[in-house]
């Protein structure tokens, strides 16, 4: 067992893990460790459709909303590669994902801190010297299978979210991986592109899902819907539970909501609350991008013209409540259900993309220290508001605390803004100035959040952001 110990073990580099590398690199007082089992980073490597873009400005970067002279910022990567001039000219605030994946391998490539193909399997907590112990294994490479350990003051979780199917679809995605139903795939948008020919060549493909993502991938199929290049055409369909193809709310007095002043708001409410504000918040970022929304429109409109007819089905306020493999005519059998019809009908496809969503969990590798958690009466993080998930501040969490925290937890916008607490954390100061009121608008009453008065006294769990540490 290694005898140093760090201030920081990041479990995960993805933006949010990483961002807070790129931040942490530049202070004398913190010696930072990342560790992720990936082999390199990789940013959502099946979606990264050409042409598509980023969600939000390229001031959500890994650093600049923290530190704009950082040398990791958006801009500093166009001016080393020579791009400065083109993003100028092109005059938008949206980069392409493709970019934003290239800019995250760039810093990584910069950072001694990082350490990939370690998979983090067991997080301890040593009593004696009360640090934590995180056990991770080399994946790949001549030390495959390899165990190394890390001691460490503060833990920082950056491990993501992962795909989420509803459960007729996660069985019959089982049984297709499995071999036991049929050639046409099933799968979560997450894997799109490497079975796009595969969905392609099975003839009738059914795309599920509200979001984003959903609508990437139905326009993305929708073009070669007539067959293209030798290949033959398919059908085309999409079944959505909402209500509408609804597009993301992108007006500024909605985006102050992506504020500390909402959070504080949202993060001092009961949980209930949370939750069924949680669902009711979905257009603020779940929705559909509403130039996608009417390019989808567009491209149905000139794919039928000359009245040609358009092999798609688009259906709103329809659950798949059911799902089966018919191995007598290979397809696959959905049992949809519409909401105000209360009425159901079978749908007969050749293959499903499910674009139904990503959730956070409790990493299993804490079971070692679950006495030590913070966790809610369902099993969840019960995350402070400054981001702690331990009962002594330093286990903490970027990423992951939407039904805590609300619409900043996936926004790429806000990851340095919570590398910036969480550092303050583990530093005792503000190595770089933590932002407590940005909106013009007043959540709650006049007069603030429960919690506020009580300034300066390590994390409350309620209300505004404290920077007073618990090393
Ligand atoms: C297709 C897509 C597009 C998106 N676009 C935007 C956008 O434009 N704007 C926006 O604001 N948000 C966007 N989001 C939402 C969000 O910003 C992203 O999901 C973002 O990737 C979250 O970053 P992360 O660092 O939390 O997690 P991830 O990117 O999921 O990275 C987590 C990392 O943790 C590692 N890991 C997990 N467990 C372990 C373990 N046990 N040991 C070691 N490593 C581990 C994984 O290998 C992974 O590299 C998008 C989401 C998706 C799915």
């Amino acid at each position: 067992m290694t005898s140093r110990t760090y201030d920081v073990v990041g479990v995960g580099i993805g933006p949010f893990g990483l961002g807070l590398a790129a931040l942490a690199e530049p202070l004398p007082d913190v010696d930072a460790v990342f560790l992720d089992q990936r082999a390199g980073f990789s940013w959502h490597p099946g979606m990264m459709l050409d042409g598509a873009t980023i969600q939000v400005p390229f001031l959500a970067d890994l650093v600049t909303m923290a530190d704009p002279t950082s040398p990791y910022s958006f801009l500093a990567f166009l001016k080393a590669t020579g791009r400065l001039y083109p993003f100028y000219v092109r005059e938008s605030f949206y980069p392409l994902r493709s970019e934003y994946d290239q800019y995250c391998r760039w810093v990584a490539d910069r950072l001694d801190s990082l350490r990939w193909g370690r998979r983090v399997v067991a997080v301890e907590h040593d009593t004696a010297s009360d640090e934590y112990v995180v056990t991770a294994v080399r994946s790949g490479g001549p030390d495959d299978g390899e165990r190394e350990t890390y001691r460490a003051r503060h833990v920082v979780l950056g491990v993501g979210t992962t795909p989420r199917l509803p459960a007729p679809l996660a069985d019959l995605a089982g049984a297709w991986r499995a071999g036991q139903a049929g050639p046409g795939p099933v799968i979560h948008s997450a894997e799109y592109l490497p079975h796009r020919d595969a969905l392609q060549a099975a003839g009738a493909i059914t795309v599920v899902g509200s979001g984003q993502s959903a609508a990437e991938v139905y326009r993305d199929l929708l073009e070669d819907v007539h067959g293209s290049g030798g290949r033959v055409g398919y059908r085309l369909d999409w079944v959505t539970r909402s209500p509408r193809f609804f597009p993301m709310e992108y007006t500024k007095l909605t985006l102050e909501m992506t504020s500390p002043e909402y959070t504080d708001h949202y993060r001092s409410l009961p949980a209930d609350l949370r939750d069924r504000l949680g669902r009711e918040q979905r257009s603020l970022y779940k929705g559909i991008s509403g130039d996608l929304v009417d390019d989808i429109y567009d491209t149905l409109y000139r794919l039928s013209a000359l009245g040609r007819q358009v092999p798609t089905t688009l259906l709103t306020d329809t659950e798949v409540v059911a799902a089966r493999h018919d191995a007598a005519t290979g397809e696959h059998v959905l049992t949809l259900r519409h909401a105000q019809l209360g009425r159901e009908v079978e749908h007969r496809t050749r293959a499903v993309v499910a674009a139904t969503g990503y959730g956070a969990g409790v990493p299993e590798f804490l079971d070692p220290v679950r006495e030590r958690l913070r966790l809610d009466a369902r099993g969840r993080f019960d995350v402070t508001r400054d981001y702690s998930v331990d009962v002594a501040d330093r286990i903490h969490t970027v990423g992951g605390e939407e039904h805590t925290h609300g619409v900043t937890a996936p926004d790429l916008g806000f990851g340095p803004w919570r590398s910036s607490v969480v550092l303050a954390k583990v530093t005792r100061r503000e190595p770089y100035p933590v932002e407590r009121g940005i909106a013009f608008q007043t959540f709650g009453l006049p007069g603030g959040t429960p919690g506020d008065d009580a300034p300066g006294h390590g994390s409350t769990g309620t209300g505004r952001v404290t920077t007073e540490a618990a090393r």
